[in-house]
């Protein structure tokens, strides 16, 4: 029944089956204890990661501050992408940028799918606020990734009518994969509440999930 189906702690253990170490996917991207690539201390990694990156700019990052004035780019937005997401399939991006949209007080980025013939195309814009993307090099990763979740399912839906992106339900299919992907990379614990139970849902909850598209998984995560 949809309703059961719907609850989410059903739910969650439905989806984490997908991501189970022992399942399809043969890694390990839930918690943030370990890295991605068996190596211990993916945090520290991370950290170096982003140093060396800030090092190429003549910066001395230290570990704890926000992102330096210098590096609120942009430019160095991409930078950021090539070494921490370096599989992300970019030629989807038409966009990625702090100016171009005004934030609610609360949004930290949007994705916005780019319409054709009233058609999904499967290319995307996205945006960050810069009141949060430049927190830390933490915040920069998860959020991020999480519109990255959003380009792929932008990607997956081409060719698919473009109303399919104003229901409440598709919201909700998306959000849910993007916040289980912030979840499962160690950002924080999330309670996702469903406002819908339209029954499309069913046809599109796998097709969406983040655990399909490997360059989501393949990276350097804190
Ligand atoms: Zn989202």
């Amino acid at each position: 029944m949809m309703s059961s189906f719907l609850s989410p702690d059903n739910y969650m253990q439905d989806l984490l089956k997908y991501v189970d170490p022992s399942g399809e996917n043969g890694n390990e991207p839930q918690g943030n204890s370990s890295g991605n690539h068996g190596s211990p201390g993916g945090g520290k990694t991370f950290l170096e990661a982003f140093k060396k990156l800030c090092k190429t700019h003549g910066i001395e990052y230290e570990p704890g501050k926000p992102i330096p004035e210098k590096l609120r780019t942009d430019a160095f937005l991409k930078e950021f992408q090539e070494v921490f997401f370096p599989e992300m399939p970019m030629e989807y991006v038409l966009k990625l940028s702090i100016h171009g949209y005004v934030f609610g007080k609360k949004d930290e980025g949007v994705t916005i799918a780019q319409q054709g013939n009233d058609l999904i195309t499967g290319y995307s814009r996205v945006y960050f606020n810069e009141n949060y993307v430049f927190d830390s090099p933490e915040s920069m990763f998860y959020i991020m990734g999480h519109e990255f979740v959003h380009v792929s399912q932008n990607m997956e839906l081409m060719g698919e009518d473009y109303s399919l992106l104003n229901t409440i339900w598709m919201n909700d299919v998306k959000e849910f994969h993007a916040y289980q992907w912030d979840q499962d990379m160690g950002k924080r614990h999330y309670k996702f509440e469903w406002r819908s139970n339209d029954n499309n849902i069913m046809n599109y909850i796998d097709r969406l999930k983040y655990s399909n598209f490997y360059w989501l998984i393949n990276i350097i995560h804190p």
